[in-house]
């Protein structure tokens, strides 16, 4: 099935950083690190209580320099390294894929290590200590207005969507790796890639919501199955 100009995308989602110390999302009851997700993670959220939300994200900045890329995020480097064309698009915050080495990547829901400026547009990695604290840190750009984390948060506009619409409408295969599918648009690419006739492929250690639609199922961590997976899905070329 698999050969170098066989056309890849990939899903991933909190549970391949899991095995890295990074708690998923909905690991208890809509609760994520003890906080409700209306007040950390909605625009309605930061214009509330600012405050709260910098604060918890400041402690999920901080937490990058104490986890690093597992197995998992490793063996999709070798799986790009390998193919012609790969799309990785994560819905994950963490710069653990781009740690790892992945090159042709979208975070698709922002990232940590970056802040953005409300006024001017403004985004940079800001990573420097005085950038970790609890105090806001005000836009090297513009100066006057206040950074916010850059994270699209509920209620907002996922990015580089069409990026990912045009390579999906051309996939041979899709993978969802460590994705409940619970929150969209991202759990609908499932359902496109397979109504354009894509191989669909799942890894995850519970059954996500659109498990029916797969064509293939791994049950277990990302962190053991992928790397096996990979080496295989590199080894079945035909002659
Ligand atoms: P989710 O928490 O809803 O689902 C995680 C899934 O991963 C679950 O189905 C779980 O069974 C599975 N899982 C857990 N450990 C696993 C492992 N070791 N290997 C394979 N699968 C494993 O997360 P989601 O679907 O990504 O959606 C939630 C949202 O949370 C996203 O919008 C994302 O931006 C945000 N988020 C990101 C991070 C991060 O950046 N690491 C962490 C938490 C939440
Ligand atoms: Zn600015």
């Amino acid at each position: 099935m698999w050969t170098k100009e066989t056309k890849v995308v990939i899903l991933t989602g909190a549970g391949i950083s899991a095995e890295s110390g990074i708690r998923t999302f909905r690991a208890s009851d809509g609760l994520w690190e003890e906080h409700r997700i209306e007040d950390v993670a909605t625009p309605m959220g930061w214009e509330r209580n600012p405050q709260l939300v910098w604060d918890f994200y400041q402690e999920r900045r901080r937490q990058l320099f104490e986890v690093g890329p597992n197995p998992g995020h490793v063996a999709l480097t070798k799986l790009e390294e390998y193919l012609d064309e790969m799309l990785l698009v994560t819905q994950n915050v963490d710069n653990l894929h781009d740690r790892a080495g992945s090159k042709n990547l979208i975070h698709i829901h922002g990232e940590l290590e970056k802040l953005r400026c409300e006024e001017c547009d403004y985004v940079g990695i800001m990573m420097e200590d005085h950038d970790l604290t609890s105090s806001f840190v005000s836009c090297p750009e513009c100066s006057n207005a206040v950074m916010r984390p850059h994270i699209v948060w509920f209620h907002e506009m996922p990015m580089r969507m069409s990026e990912i619409e045009k390579a999906l409408n051309q996939c041979d295969v899709f993978i969802a790796i460590g994705t409940s599918g619970h929150v969209y648009p991202a759990a609908g690419f499932l359902a496109s890639a397979k109504q354009q006739g894509s191989h669909c492929i799942g890894i995850n250690l519970d059954p996500p919501l659109n498990f029916d639609l797969f064509d293939e199922f791994h049950q277990g961590k990302a962190g053991e199955i992928l790397p096996e997976l990979v080496h295989q899905w590199i080894n079945t070329e035909q002659p």
